[in-house]
């Protein structure tokens, strides 16, 4: 005997009224498409509630890649028998053993086919009487159990369950359109995007880079989180950006400490002709209020002046404490710790401004004409797609 299905509980999107339809069919093809590495691995849906049928498969990988997928509420595994008494009792024995640890269970038996001779309670009791019989030092207890044996019996069959693993939550990758991640090598924008991710969003990146200010080590750690990133969703398109010229010329052109919030405006600027082009609507940032200069609420309301598209924000109020603690349990945080140049740490003035004006910086920028080096750096992007599988899938140039 063998668990041979995983249960896939959904919860939250069962609220989601006349969308539920087009989340689910979301939801199933991301599952399939994330255990596509299994070949004979199927996915079913039925009332409610979503089924893998292993077809032989061991059901621990396929479950460690169910439990990366958003829109997930829970797992179990599950055996299908046939409603047989003695097949129930032999599988809900074969569901209790599995779990190490078990000092007391209790059985629910659900007897949703009518026509099965023996009703729920008394099966409870039949069943209960089996497993005490064929373990040891183990108790029922109702009220407290260590586990729970689920029992199903359906028209169709009936499936034994036991542990109840969580899943991400969240909505399924693709139900929320698709944001731009502005992705440096640091801790914060990888999390930021996971958590988009989390609320259903497919995430492209950007990432602005400064050769040779930035070594193509900075570049690849880039790459390596968008992969990373990949494991809860679709692949990523990244859009890298060479900002040296434009960077320099800012840095050359404009009060020095005025300089930081200027290039902050022209990374929103490059993003919005990016999501332009890509029919994106709206971008995503790892900024969190009053952590840095270029944090503050008047540096936000400044930087922020020169798009009137979304900005996902999902770290604004977070402690960096927590951030951390997501980053680490993503498996982002070891990269993101890697000595990198960022374009920003090479640039920064001595004392940016840490409440910039609007009025100052638009005076500013109207002194000088940056569209020759902003047109040069939008022509000059690089795309790469990412997927899990492959390092670098393709990379093009063509973007504008
Ligand atoms: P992170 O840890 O994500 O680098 P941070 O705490 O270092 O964030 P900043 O350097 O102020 O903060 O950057 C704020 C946000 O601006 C980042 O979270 C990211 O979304 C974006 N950003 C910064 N640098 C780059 C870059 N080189 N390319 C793309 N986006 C960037
Ligand atoms: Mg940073």
């Amino acid at each position: 005997m063998q668990y041979d299905h995983i249960l896939i509980r959904y919860g939250e999107m069962s609220l989601k009224g006349k969308n539920i339809k087009q989340f689910i069919i979301r939801l199933q093809e991301n599952i399939q498409q994330k255990i596509k590495e299994f070949p004979n691995a199927k996915v079913k849906r039925t009332q409610g509630r979503m089924f893998v049928l292993l077809n032989g498969h061991d059901p621990e990988p396929v479950m460690d890649k169910l439990q990366n997928v958003f829109g997930i509420h829970s797992l179990s595994l599950a055996i299908k028998v046939e409603n047989d008494l003695e097949k129930i009792k032999e599988a809900s024995l074969y569901a209790l053993k599995k779990n190490e640890d078990i000092h007391k269970f209790k059985v629910s038996v659900k007897r949703i086919a009518k026509d099965f001779p023996i009703r729920s309670q008394e099966m409870n009791q039949i069943l209960g009487g089996h497993l005490l019989k064929n373990t040891e030092d183990i108790l029922v207890d109702v009220h407290h159990p260590d586990l729970e044996v689920k029992v199903e019996i359906r028209m169709e069959a009936t499936y034994i369950t036991s542990s109840v693993v969580p899943g991400l939550g969240g909505l399924p990758v693709g139900t929320s359109g698709k944001s731009l991640l502005l992705l440096s090598g640091g801790i914060d924008s990888p999390v930021a995007g996971f958590l988009a991710m989390k609320r259903g969003v497919q995430l492209e990146a950007i990432h602005f880079h400064s050769p040779p200010f930035t070594s193509e080590r900075a570049k690849q750690k880039v790459l390596d989180l968008s992969r990373q990133l990949t494991k809860y969703g679709k692949a990523i398109k990244i859009h890298i950006v060479p900002f040296t010229k434009l960077q320099q010329e800012i840095f050359r052109e404009m009060p020095e400490d005025y300089a930081m919030t200027i290039m902050r405006r022209m990374m929103f600027r490059i993003s919005e002709r990016v999501c332009e082009k890509e029919s994106i609507l709206s971008l995503t940032t790892g900024e969190n209020l009053g952590q840095v200069a270029s944090q503050t609420m008047e540096s936000m309301h400044t930087i922020n002046e020169v798009t009137n598209y979304p900005i996902i924000r999902p770290l604004i109020t977070m402690d960096k404490q927590e951030v951390i603690q997501i980053s680490e349990r993503i498996g982002t945080y070891e990269t993101s710790i890697l000595p990198y140049e960022d374009c920003c740490t090479i640039f920064v003035p001595k004392s940016p401004k840490t409440k910039p004006k609007r009025e100052k910086v638009n005076y500013y920028e109207s002194t000088h004409d940056f569209s020759a080096s902003i047109e040069e750096a939008i022509n000059g992007i690089e795309t790469v797609k990412i997927t899990d599988q492959s390092n670098v899938e393709e990379s093009f140039h063509d973007l504008f």
